[in-house]
């Protein structure tokens, strides 16, 4: 099938890599020169909303995918008329603003943490008045790995500049024992496949590592049930992934959802019998993943901002090592190491001399 992915980022090119053995044509949509994928599909080096591009695609292409959520919006629904679209615009739509998000989850009974819209500063100090430190100010657009977000208490300058740029949410900081996501697809109405949680640790809003599985059994019906909701609330074809906080007393309490293939799942390279990346073409060709999943315990570090030197990694145990062959960049994502073990004991023994050496 021919396949088109707006955005040439890592996540298109593990897409593509990762279906290889499927026999796809793809072509990469992303304005940026020398993305990760523009070396492994036609690149064409265009806005997301170039009308020529879109009727290129329109002609030649069967199905459209993402590899980030803030594509432009109108472009996609131009090509939702003509050709199919995964995931479909109304679910970036709601993904690309937290308040519709959030008021999505509430709608689907998912539990949130309190939340507000706020447009200024005299709401700010009105709504949180003397629990300035209870709160975090949001932009709704635009906020992914901790942009565009400030604790309530922060130098009021810095809070009416984020509030005059752009219109925002302020949500409630959830006292959490830890974060988890659950990656889900839904290929078409009778068959929605979910991976056990995964446990993920950020530093100042960006991932550092995941290990998975996380093993709740009582959390992951839970996030089920949600992922279930969600996918098919929009009839949604291809890989959703759900963020959540567990809060210390034992509850989901969901952050975000990303319509498209996600860091926490890069593990499942290795560590999965089907891949993120894999399930997500399969299901957006139609080519259905009926087999049941096997999983290795796995542990993802990712490489932000400088690469490690050969020797460095020669040094370690037995790993994957994933180059997206970027620019080095103050906490620029650059690449991902996955190990996979029989058992969790055996990840938990390696971990301190991976943390070290990543820094993480
Ligand atoms: P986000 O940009 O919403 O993905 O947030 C990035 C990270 O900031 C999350 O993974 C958390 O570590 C932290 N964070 C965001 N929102 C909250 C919240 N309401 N309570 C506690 N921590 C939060």
């Amino acid at each position: 099938m021919k396949i088109a992915i707006f955005g040439a980022g890592q996540l298109a090119m593990m897409m593509i890599e990762e279906s290889s053995k499927l026999n796809h044509n793809f072509v990469v949509v992303d304005p940026s020169q020398n993305p990760p994928a523009g070396k492994h599909a036609e690149h064409l080096q265009t806005d997301y909303s170039d009308q020529k591009t879109l009727d290129y695609i329109i002609t030649n292409y069967d199905v459209a995918t993402i590899d980030f959520e803030n594509v432009d919006l109108s472009a996609m629904r131009y090509l939702e008329k003509k050709i199919r679209v995964f995931p479909p615009s109304q679910a970036l739509q709601i993904c690309q603003d937290r308040l519709l998000e959030k008021n999505l989850f509430k709608k689907l009974n998912i539990n949130v943490t309190e939340y507000k819209e706020i447009n200024n500063i005299s709401d700010l100090k009105n709504y949180c008045l003397g629990n300035e430190s209870r709160y975090l100010l949001k932009s709704r657009r635009f906020g992914y790995d901790g942009k565009n977000q400030l604790k309530c208490n922060s130098n009021i300058d810095l809070l009416e500049n984020l509030l005059s740029e752009r219109s925002c949410i302020i949500e409630e900081i959830v006292d959490y024992s830890t974060e988890v996501s659950l990656v889900c697809a839904r290929q078409d109405d009778n068959n929605i496949v979910f991976y056990p949680l995964i446990e993920n640790f950020h530093k100042d809003g960006i991932l550092r590592y995941s290990k998975f599985p996380y093993i709740d059994k009582q959390l992951q019906e839970t996030a089920e049930k949600y992922g279930k909701e969600l996918l098919n609330y929009f009839k949604y074809v291809g890989v959703l992934v759900i963020e959540f906080f567990v809060s210390k007393d034992g509850k989901l309490v969901a952050n975000e959802m990303a319509p498209r293939v996600h860091n926490s799942g890069h593990w499942s390279i290795e560590g999965s019998s089907i891949s993120q990346f894999e399930l997500h073409v399969r299901a957006i060709t139609g080519d259905l993943y009926k087999e049941p999943i096997n999983f290795k315990p796995s542990l993802m570090f990712n490489i932000l901002s400088k690469y490690p030197d050969d020797n460095q990694l020669s040094d370690l145990e037995s790993h994957y090592f994933h180059n997206y062959d970027k620019e080095e960049r103050d906490l620029r994502k650059l690449g991902h190491i996955t190990i996979t073990k029989n058992n969790a004991e055996q990840l938990e023994s390696i971990m301190p001399e991976y943390l070290k050496l990543l820094d993480n």
